[in-house]
């Protein structure tokens, strides 16, 4: 992935910065290198990738340090799009502050709110009844002649109990939901977690559990499968309790149903429980202001084109209005809800499908209404450029921020090989927690590391601690995209030695500038439209492609630059050692004759 960075020439006067802007535009901005951007980034803590965008002030401080003075552009409409944008990504029902309460609309007033209906979503073990549950749900509101006709399937649908609305999501299990939310969207209100009352507490209610619980998500218990003869709710109950989740009988607060999604028994007051739990909640949005929503489900239909569900959480969407969606953008040309009716608008809290848009966004897509095309195409094109440099945090960034007292917690997705050293490495963590900083297991279990625990820790800016197991193959291609940090070891020192350190803020990585080599330019070829090229004699060292460069001219630093391209001859290389000669692509750059190429790289101290 080759990034221009075409030599520049430090600005004079104040710099104006928008109210975002991305790592490497404000590198070119300033005239400095991607590094020395970086490098003051991490100095404050702050872990972007080049494509990543940050805020005015994170710009402006790098910016001062850099020796810069700077002014907020007022001109950058684009620019404070992106921002309003940024903020209002974390806005649906994400616990922006930590403290586990969804956030309302960042800068709603309050009497634009009103109340809406809550969105849910079923989980549980594999055949504990989720999807008997959810037909069990839908078609008793059809047999009650409520809401007439039979319901699409759309992603989602819609009951109404006590003329109160609730949304169901249609995909159940904690795959769907948290791999919404490792993307930023967090949609749903209120977990069902289905046990199978003849089956008891399983793996993947385990897991559910786990998810729901980071995802700080109220979760109602429905124990489902009464009617069986060999059901035992009670065992369920105690079960519940030994992985901490307690029911009201057992003193706690987490409502659970009895009910059977075969004989429809208990549907009623699974229901009312559902609307109780949004009560308490105080779910709001408002209707007037654009709409933001998360796709929920996006298909290609012969005629139709690109078809998405949304379900709007916020504003009111229309026909006409101009949306950007995740990396794709369009104007919604027609709308469909869950009863397959046409309809020209959509409130908070429902799904509608829309067409409309140039390409097919994806399940967790947040979707925002915007002013113009314009506006919606940039976004887009945000999205895709921050999308290549999004990466999980590593354990060391994670340090980083709590070195800078930005965290407090360190959230690990704990495995180890057998059930019995689960507890004595829990009890090791526990004792490196401080009054200020402490480890947070938000899951723990024995056996291979597993898709599911990838996307756990992505969705929760966590870190997987693997002890005497490692990853499965699916969680291995998890890795792969998401670059989460996963730790294996073997001895429990080791491993309380690089988290005690994390703790402590001290594993912060020290990224040190290694020059590789210097090349002497012999020749300026023209190349065209790419740039020229230097034909070079690497006179010490190595010129290694990829790697940042500094140009001189009569031994003046003229601006700073990358190995966009090396060639030995026809062949692109890697490397070009000492001694020899070679082709080197500077994207742009002015070279002349004469002009030294130095070619540096930033490695970590310990590397
Ligand atoms: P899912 O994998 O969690 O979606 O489970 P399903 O809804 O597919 O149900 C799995 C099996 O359990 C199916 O054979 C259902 O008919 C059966 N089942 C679901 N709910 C009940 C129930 O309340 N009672 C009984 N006896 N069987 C049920």
């Amino acid at each position: 992935m080759a990034t221009q960075a075409p030599v520049v020439v430090r600005p004079t006067g104040p710099v104006e910065l928008p109210t975002s802007v991305v790592v490497k535009d404000l590198a070119e901005t300033l005239g400095v290198s991607h590094a020395d951007v970086i490098k003051e980034l991490i100095r404050n803590g702050i872990f972007a990738s080049i494509n990543q965008s940050i805020d005015f002030d994170t710009a402006s401080l790098v910016a001062a340090e850099l020796g810069f003075e700077v002014v907020q552009s007022g001109i950058a409409e684009r620019a404070s799009a992106e921002a309003a944008a940024q903020q209002e990504i974390v806005a649906p029902g994400s616990d922006a502050d930590g403290s586990g309460k969804p956030v309302l609309w960042a800068d709603e007033a309050p009497e634009d709110l009103v109340t809406r209906a809550p969105i849910v979503t079923i989980m549980g073990h594999v055949d504990h009844g989720k999807t008997s549950l959810l037909d069990a749900i839908r078609s008793s509101q059809v047999a009650a002649g409520e809401r007439g006709g039979i319901t699409q399937h759309i992603g989602a649908s819609e009951v109404v109990h006590n003329d109160k609305r609730i949304v169901f999501l249609d995909t159940p299990g904690h795959e769907a939901f948290t791999a919404m939310r490792a993307r930023g969207a967090q949609v749903t209100d209120i977990a069902i977690i289905v046990v199978a009352a003849d089956d008891g507490v399983m793996p993947q209610t385990k897991e559910a559990i786990d998810h729901v619980r980071a995802a700080r998500v109220p979760m109602i218990v429905a124990i489902n499968k009464i009617d069986k003869p060999d059901a035992n709710p009670d065992r369920v109950k105690q079960e519940l309790a030994d992985h901490k989740v307690l029911i009201e009988e057992y003193g706690g607060d987490v409502i659970a149903v009895a009910v059977s999604a075969k004989q429809r028994t208990g549907l009623e007051e699974l229901l009312e429980m559902i609307l109780l739990v949004a009560d308490l909640q105080d779910l709001k949005a408002n209707p007037t202001r654009r709409a933001i929503g998360t796709i929920v489900e996006s298909k290609i239909e012969k005629g139709r084109g690109n078809v998405a569900t949304v379900l709007v959480q916020t504003g009111t969407l229309k026909i006409g209005d101009i949306v950007a969606v995740g990396r794709t953008s369009g104007r919604v040309r027609a709308l469909q809800n869950a009863a397959g009716k046409r309809v020209k608008t959509a409130e908070p809290a429902t799904a509608v499908e829309i067409i409309g848009l140039d390409d097919l966004p994806e399940a967790g897509d947040i979707l925002r209404v915007v002013e113009d095309e314009k506006t919606a195409r940039d976004l887009a094109e945000t999205a895709v450029r921050a999308g290549e440099g999004r990466t999980a945090r590593t354990l060391e960034e994670i340090s980083a921020l709590i070195g800078s007292a930005e965290v407090k917690e360190l959230r690990a997705v704990l495995k180890t090989d057998v059930q019995g050293s689960l507890g004595a490495i829990r009890h090791a963590l526990e004792r490196l927690n401080t009054a200020e900083v402490r480890v947070n297991i938000i899951s723990e279990g024995a056996g291979e590391i597993n898709e599911s625990d990838i996307q756990l820790a992505t969705a929760s800016d966590a870190v997987v601690i693997g002890f005497n197991t490692r990853p499965d193959p699916g969680a291995q291609r998890a890795i792969d995209v998401t670059g989460v940090d996963v730790r294996l070891y073997d001895v429990i020192y080791k491993l309380t030695d690089d988290l005690g350190a994390a703790l402590r803020g001290m594993l912060t990585p020290k990224l040190v500038e290694q020059v590789e080599g210097h090349a002497e330019v012999r020749l300026v070829i023209k190349a065209g439209k790419a740039g020229n090229v230097a034909g070079s004699y690497v006179v010490d060292g190595r010129i290694v492609r990829g790697g940042s460069a500094r140009l001189y001219r009569a031994g003046e630093l003229i601006g700073e630059t990358r190995i966009e391209s090396l060639k030995r001859f026809k062949d692109d290389v890697r490397e070009v050692a000492n001694g020899f000669e070679c082709g080197i692509g500077l994207g742009g750059a002015e070279i002349a004759e004469g002009d030294m190429i130095e070619c540096y790289q930033m490695v970590s101290e310990s590397a």
